[in-house]
């Protein structure tokens, strides 16, 4: 085990944990999102046994164990090796940065079967040395084209299933430019690794300016880096490929021809083995074969009936999230004090103050951080309102991310609810 929390960009996984105010946050990337349920009593067990039982869905899909100590690192790494959750090394556990449409493979919506391209890309970034070089934060994604579309989130190198005259490519999207070119799904790992080798290559002498590939296409235009692997570019608006409609929220029953699927979501990310032990019950007791991790900080329980998703949604109202217009989801929270070293104040609790702002307010997307620092882990984007955490008091950015320069400094937490709540009222008024 590396021990280095204080690394600059330093990313946890599991074989690199990070040190926080509760122990180890041991970090795993579970290929595709897809939890089966072996491996789902694994890690509730191994939560409860060598971590303090609180755990964590991040907005990378990432489930994480927290409160695991010096002494039962090795033991629950034994453990949940059994159950292939650990990868063989540090540098391939790093580099397997590869988000998914959360129902891969059994979503009959989906335009194509993503399964075997999210393998075989991740089996190309273990295997191929030069890759481990990329940053660890590098992340690629893979979306199906079905039911909860992945756009609009963040990454490095974005695969989306389109149809380009009826037949079913991928379009490539660097960061989040408006550019794409158009690639055969066989050839979703070679160009993955063709446009990886020219960011490697880019940043070499230049690592602190070119730390993601946004910095890259800032610097030379996503033209030019499709044009360098001899992939021909088009403007989304134009380009020869099917629209899709805006995401719906993952959260509630939904139904997609005679396939049914249930959303719950972690309030700020934060549940327990508890919770998951007791979802994993329930799966086995409806003939549900997996759960699925979402970036939304929700997991699905999908083939599910009406009925039983009715009775999930009753058991696990208490602990977690079933409403899609429940405040806590329009707000984002890292874990603050007293779980995380860095923070002054404690911005799950206050995060859950904040929400009951929101209740006679209509949903109207608003979005709101609370960050216990400028690091900004929940969030790294801009909000309408994030409040930042300094010295036990928040300051308050409008409009931007949690290092832009705040409006308000040094507000209390009541003072920045009144504040939120002048302004949420004057905004919906
Ligand atoms: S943003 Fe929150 S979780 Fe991240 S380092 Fe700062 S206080 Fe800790």
């Amino acid at each position: 085990m590396t021990s280095a929390s204080s690394i600059k960009g330093w990313c946890p996984g599991a074989l690199r944990p990070m040190e926080s105010g509760d122990g180890l946050v041991v970090r795993l990337r579970v290929t595709g999102g897809v939890l089966s349920l072996k491996q789902a009593h694994a890690i509730a067990k191994a939560s409860t046994d060598y971590g303090n039982g609180v755990m964590d869905l991040s907005a990378r899909a990432n489930l994480q164990v927290r409160g695991v100590t010096q002494e039962t690192w090795s033991k629950l790494i034994d453990e949940l090796s059994q159950y292939d959750l650990i990868d063989a090394n540090e540098d391939a556990e790093s580099v397997r940065n590869v988000m998914t449409s959360p129902l891969s493979g059994i979503d009959s919506t989906a335009l194509i079967n993503i399964t075997p391209h999210v393998k075989a890309l991740e089996d190309h970034l273990k295997s191929t040395k030069s890759l481990h070089r990329l940053p660890a934060k590098f992340g690629f994604l893979i979306d199906d084209g079905g039911a909860f579309s992945l756009r609009g989130i963040a990454t490095d190198i974005a695969f989306e299933a389109t149809t380009n005259n009826s037949s079913v490519a991928f379009a490539v999207r660097l960061a989040d430019e408006e550019e794409i070119a158009l690639i055969r799904p066989e050839d979703l790992v070679k160009t993955a690794d063709a446009l990886a080798h020219s960011f490697i290559n880019a940043r070499q002498g230049h690592d602190d300016q070119i730390r993601r590939m946004k910095h890259l296409v800032e610097r030379e235009g996503a033209r030019k880096l499709f044009s360098v692997i001899g992939l021909e570019t088009f403007s989304v608006s134009h380009a020869p490929i099917d629209k899709r409609d805006a995401r719906q929220s993952p959260i509630g029953f939904h139904r997609f021809r005679a396939f049914g699927c249930l959303g719950l979501a972690a309030p700020f990310g934060r549940w327990n083995a508890k919770v998951l032990s007791d979802l994993t019950h329930f799966a086995e007791r409806h003939n549900i074969r997996s759960l699925r991790l979402t970036p939304w900080r929700a997991l699905l329980l999908p083939d599910i009936s009406e009925e039983a998703a009715e009775e999930a949604l009753s058991l696990f109202n208490d602990v977690l999230i079933t409403n899609p217009h429940d405040p806590r989801l329009f707000i984002a929270a890292c874990s603050g004090k007293p779980a995380c070293l860095h923070a002054s104040v404690k911005t799950q609790e206050d995060a859950l103050a904040f929400s009951k702002l929101f209740t006679k307010i209509p949903q109207s997307g608003i979005d709101l951080h609370v960050s216990g620092c400028e690091k900004a882990c929940a969030r790294p984007r801009s909000s309408k309102v994030t409040l930042v955490g300094r010295e036990g008091r928040y300051d308050l950015i409008l409009k931007g991310k949690a290092s832009d320069t705040p409006i308000k400094r040094g507000l209390d937490p009541m003072h920045a609810a009144s504040f939120l709540k002048d302004m949420l009222e004057g905004e919906f008024a």
